[in-house]
């Protein structure tokens, strides 16, 4: 294929300075090519902002999984399920509903999960590379402690991890229950009646990271272009030449699209549909004493806990209700509320939470309907590429992602292990 940047055309421009973006554009740097990343708004303000922050092996899944469609049913009109579903009158979004419940067979969830554990393979070592390159990835590894109210809900749940995790990563052989299990965590309350640690389990401050990948890219020689929007394309020969940005044109050799869920209107530009929905989170942070030392997922209720800086970011929810980054505070109650269960009594009454909480905060997930992102050339373009749809897993996946798009952009041959995150997977 002649999909290579080629010399004297300009630089490979990445459009969108999430983590994906980021990443992706450090590996084409670290690799001598002429990069610029052209980024609407700051770097890494889109939702790999407020995100918890997670690198993990143990819960790298699609979403689509057997019986979810069935849970997601059982939330309608209960805005403070863990997911939750608002049914919109927009054949997209039906469309796009359909495609999901067919994507969680329980084989099509292993295919899936096979898919991302393959790429999610070299993360540990890929964050290890950047650190020893200099970039503050501010990646410890306490691992996760996974905390539940029913030692049976905690079995059922271990069982299944075991099996996905087939002895390629460490978990433990059983569930610690009763008086002992809250003492996994200092943060723990004695309600939880059984849990178990992943060791090695990793959290990164996201906020900081993205600042780190920026900084390494600007020392790198990268000319990264904020508050400027990618509005459109020039094309010749089914090759893009340069981006139109609302600062003026940028001319480029190869274009690399990592919008994250504006990744379709720009997509839409060069001809191709992208079925991309929001998956929408919330967060805040709060000052727990004690604070958790581990990422703590609360199995039941299906929130988080991570320490991130000194302070503990508390997230959770899935809320499929359009693309939109409406802040609904029911949820960010709802969410405070499940942590409840497994932190204690952190708060009385909800109303404390304004003066308790800070930066509340919703973002979007972007979610393909089988659950995977699409990293990919795109069909018909030799030289535009595009990563997005990293769902649940974008801070986890962002290296690998950038790691493998870089080889490919610069190879013009798609890495095998790319092959499950195909475009043309997504046509019917
Ligand atoms: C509550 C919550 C918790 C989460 N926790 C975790 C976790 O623990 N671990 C994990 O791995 N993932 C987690 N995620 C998911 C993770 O945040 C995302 O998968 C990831 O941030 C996606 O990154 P991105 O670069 O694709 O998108 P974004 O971060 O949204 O980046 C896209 C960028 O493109 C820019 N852009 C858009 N359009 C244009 C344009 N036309 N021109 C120029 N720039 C443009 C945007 O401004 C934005 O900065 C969580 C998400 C939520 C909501």
């Amino acid at each position: 294929m002649t999909g290579l940047p080629r010399a004297g055309q300009g630089p490979v421009v990445v459009v969108g300075g999430g983590v994906v973006g980021l990443c992706t554009a450090y590996y084409l740097a670290e690799a001598g090519l002429a990069v610029e990343v052209v980024e609407r708004s700051g770097l890494g303000s889109g939702v790999s902002r407020g995100n918890a922050g997670w690198v993990c092996l143990s819960h790298s899944t699609p979403v689509p999984a057997p019986g979810v469609v069935r849970y997601a049913l059982r939330s309608l009109g209960r805005p403070d399920s863990p997911l939750y579903l608002r049914p919109l009158p927009d054949p997209a979004f039906v469309r796009w509903l359909w495609r999901f419940w067919r994507s969680s067979t329980p084989a099509a969830f292993r295919r899936g999960y096979s898919a991302i554990a393959e790429l999610n393979r070299d993360t540990f070592a890929l964050f290890d590379g950047l650190r020893e390159a200099g970039v503050a990835t501010t990646l410890t590894r306490p691992g996760m402690v996974h905390a539940f109210l029913s030692p049976t809900e905690a079995r059922h749940h271990l069982a299944i991890q075991r099996q996905m995790a087939d002895d390629h990563y460490p978990m433990p052989d059983d569930v610690t229950t009763g008086t002992e299990a809250h003492l996994l965590d200092d943060a723990l309350s004695p309600r939880v009646r059984a849990a178990y640690l992943v060791e090695g389990e990793g959290v990164v401050d996201p906020e900081a990271f993205a600042r780190g990948l920026g900084e390494a890219l600007a020392a790198t020689g990268v000319k990264v272009h904020e508050h400027a929007e990618v509005m459109d394309f020039r094309t010749a020969g089914g090759r893009v030449t340069a981006v139109r940005t609302t600062q003026g044109e940028v001319p480029c050799s190869a274009v690399v699209i990592a919008a994250g869920m504006r990744s379709p209107r720009l997509l839409h530009a060069l001809g191709h549909r992208l079925p991309l929905q929001a998956g929408k989170g919330y967060s805040f942070s709060v000052d727990l004493d004690p604070a958790p030392r581990h990422t703590l997922y609360f199995g039941e209720r299906r929130a988080v806990a991570s320490p991130i800086g000194d302070t503990t970011r508390i997230g959770g929810t899935m809320e499929l209700s359009g693309n939109n980054n409406r802040l609904d505070w029911r949820r960010i109650v709802a969410v405070a509320l499940a942590s409840r269960h497994y932190l204690g009594r952190w708060f009385d009454d909800p109303d404390d939470l304004v003066s308790l909480i800070r930066d509340p905060w919703v973002g979007g997930r972007p979610f393909l309907p089988d659950g995977l992102p699409v990293i990919d050339r795109l069909p018909g373009h030799d030289n535009a590429f595009t990563a997005t749809g990293h769902g649940m897993l974008g801070v986890t996946l962002g290296p690998a992602t950038g790691h493998r798009l870089a080889e490919y952009v610069i190879t013009g041959r798609r890495p095998d292990v790319l092959a499950p995150f195909r475009f043309d997977r997504l046509r019917h």
